[in-house]
């Protein structure tokens, strides 16, 4: 039966998502033979150098095939990223039919298809042409239970803005959640995003099996929740879901050259250095950017910051910065003073090389849900600056549920003063702090937790052998 079972995926646009979906495929040609071709949708003809790096470092089974790029010239300058996002699939499914059908024409063991939630309309497409539909959630199963859950809060909420909820949501087995830390996607019930938002939740039990990028002992009870449900509805309602994270990127994340910050961090003292960065497209306002950068100075402590040129929308899907000049909106004299402390480096980080650098004491993160595995991976505590998309459900459970993550305090006006940061950054990389070391040693547990899921009978491995194996069946029935 071991002859090679073939996958198709379909991540959503964007680095950050194409990063979990490689790193799967990775892992089911190399761990379980399979033959995995990668599916990308694109909005330009420009491929960015990343994703390219990203697909050729792969290994031999996984191949991969561009989509033409969709036309947005008909959309206004200031669409949304999540509004451009729910296009590309859109625009993209007469090609992605085309694709899998011609698969399908010479390859009779292309058993399953598997997409992320956004990419929901794709499934439809896999199942008409009779290819088993998966979903990939690369986030954790706290995430997806405001998916599952979120048909049912619909019905019963009448409020029209989420923040505006009187009391906390209690998903099953997940720490109570304010309306305001909802996805920024569903706060505002009577937008399109929500609309869109809602429709995906209501199809994602079309999926066969829904994967998710977390493991038992990071949310034990979020997961055994998801399953009972799963057991107590029956077999039709809901999917087998399978836990085989943390899927964190491995090698090189990009080819840029990242040498200067590594062989920087290679000078500095064992955790001393606090990592700074909001994820691939995370932006901080004028203002909150010049408090950052005086809080971090007031901190006293080093870091590595990944700059971006202030904005009030993120640059999420929006073209790179490599131009970037941080002289140009950092404060005044602000890189000379910290010569000797900090190091800024404009737009893009290895992150993961930075990460397990035995200099690096934390993490200054937006909370998206591969930096955070990539912290929870080295043992890196963090301070969760939750900005846009699940991130704030990310801060509540690191902060609230795990206890391994400081959220300082945001003022009225959204901004984070210079005070309040530097405090939070003295606590998190101070040794002498209680609380910094409750929350280190946290994150030194949960890193063995998260190896231990993955080491040869961990709770992850076993999940990826049973997909592995169910996939396999399809291609001998
Ligand atoms: N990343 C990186 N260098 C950077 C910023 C981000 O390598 O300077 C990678 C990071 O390692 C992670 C991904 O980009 O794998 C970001 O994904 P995440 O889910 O954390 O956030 P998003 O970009 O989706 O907001």
């Amino acid at each position: 039966m071991d002859q090679t079972a073939h996958i198709a995926i379909l991540p959503s646009p964007g680095i950050s998502h194409l990063i979990p979906f490689a790193e799967l495929a990775k892992r089911l040609a190399l761990h379980h033979n399979f033959h995995v071709t990668c599916i990308i949708p694109t909005t330009t003809d420009d491929r960015s150098d990343a994703t390219k790096a990203l697909l050729d470092s792969l290994p031999a089974a996984v191949d991969s095939i561009y989509l033409p790029p969709v036309n947005f010239d008909d959309l206004p300058k200031d669409a949304k990223p999540s509004a451009k996002l729910s296009l590309t699939i859109t625009r993209s499914l007469p090609s992605l039919h085309h694709v899998l059908n011609s698969l399908l024409s010479t390859d009779n063991r292309l058993v399953a298809f598997l997409a992320d939630p956004f990419g929901f309309e794709a499934l439809e497409v896999a199942k008409g042409l009779n290819i088993s539909p998966y979903v990939f959630v690369p986030l954790n199963a706290m995430a997806l239970s405001v998916f599952f859950h979120l048909p049912k809060l619909d019905e019963t909420v009448s409020v029209r803005f989420m923040r505006h909820l009187p009391d906390p949501i209690k998903l099953p087995g997940c720490v109570p959640l304010h309306g305001k830390d909802l996805f920024d996607t569903i706060q505002d019930r009577e937008s399109e995003n929500y609309k869109w938002f809602l429709n995906i939740s209501k199809r994602l039990s079309l999926a066969e099996g829904i994967i998710v990028n977390s493991f038992l002992d990071l949310e034990s009870a979020a997961l055994k929740a998801l399953q009972q449900t799963e057991e107590a509805s029956g077999s039709s309602s809901k999917p087998p879901i399978y836990a085989v994270g943390p899927i964190v990127q491995t090698g090189l994340s990009t080819p840029k050259d990242g040498s200067e910050c590594l062989s920087w961090l290679g000078k500095q003292p064992r955790c001393s250095v606090l990592y700074v960065s909001f994820g691939s497209g995370g932006t901080l306002s004028s203002d909150q950017l010049t408090e950052l950068a005086f809080g971090l100075e007031m901190s006293g402590q080093r870091f590595l910051w990944v700059v971006r040129r202030p904005n009030n929308e993120s640059a999420y899907l929006s073209e790179g910065q490599s131009q970037l000049e941080p002289r140009d909106f950092l404060p005044n004299g602000f890189l000379e003073r910290n010569r000797d402390k900090g190091m800024v480096v404009p737009s893009w980080a290895p992150q993961t090389q930075v990460l397990s650098h035995g200099s690096t004491g934390g993490f200054l993160s937006h909370c998206g849900w591969s930096s955070t595995l990539e912290g929870v991976a080295n043992g890196v505590p963090l301070i969760a600056w939750p900005l846009y998309a699940e991130q704030k459900v990310n801060a509540v459970m690191l902060v609230e549920g795990l206890n391994v993550a400081l959220r300082p305090k945001v003022e009225e006006n959204g901004v984070v003063p210079r005070e309040e940061i530097a405090k939070v950054v003295k606590v998190l990389m101070d040794k002498g702090s209680e609380e910094g070391k409750r929350v280190r040693d946290n994150m030194k547990e949960l890193k063995d937790a998260a190896a231990k899921a993955l080491g040869k009978d961990g709770s992850s491995t076993r999940a990826l052998s049973d997909l592995a194996f169910t996939l396999k069946n399809k291609a001998t029935n």
